[in-house]
């Protein structure tokens, strides 16, 4: 091992430690929040990346596709008024909530996220739909999934650059007619 190697793998390990500390934090607030369904995520390319890393994981694990839902905090100022009205309150849980599963196959994923951070959560929860409960194989599932389809940086690299490049062509023939 080179100690570059080392550094990133002393790194991995405190970053799970400090995720499983949060996942504890989280199962045991019972003071939690009120998330609301979102009719989708903020950023476009983030519905992107997380549909087709469903789709992607879903063959990986060996199980079928599940329904991509999205959630925002019930208060969010992300959120219009009215589509809290609309969709109501959909669950109570912790706060800092980025991912869940639910009954049906169903992965809900925050309408937050980012597009690369999509690819980590979507992966991380069809492995929980795989694999039951099991968060060091999720964590660590939803992490190499990340590195493998986009790559190590921000910067979009791997699966995902082509995905989102399908994606925005697509944008561009539904509004071309406008
Ligand atoms: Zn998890």
């Amino acid at each position: 091992m080179t100690s570059d190697d080392e550094l990133l793998a002393i790194q991995a390990n405190i970053e799970r430690t400090r995720f499983n500390l949060e996942s504890v934090r989280i199962r045991d607030d019972v003071n939690g929040i009120w998330y609301s369904r979102s009719p989708s995520a903020k950023d476009f390319d983030t519905v992107v990346t997380a549909m087709k890393t469903a789709e992607w994981a879903a063959k990986d694990l060996g199980i079928q596709t599940p329904e991509v839902k999205w959630f925002l905090e019930s208060d969010s100022e992300l959120f219009e008024p009215s589509l809290v009205q609309r969709f109501g309150k959909a669950f109570h849980r912790g706060p800092g909530l980025v991912g869940a599963v639910d009954v049906g196959n169903v992965i809900w994923l925050h309408a937050g996220l980012t597009p690369r951070q999509a690819v980590d959560v979507a992966a991380h929860e069809c492995k929980h739909l795989a694999s039951g409960g099991d968060e060091d194989a999720a964590f660590d599932y939803g992490k190499l999934a990340q590195l493998r389809l986009w790559g190590p940086l921000e910067a979009v690299g791997g699966s995902a650059a082509v995905w989102l490049t399908q994606g925005r062509e697509v944008i561009r023939e539904k509004t071309s007619g406008f």
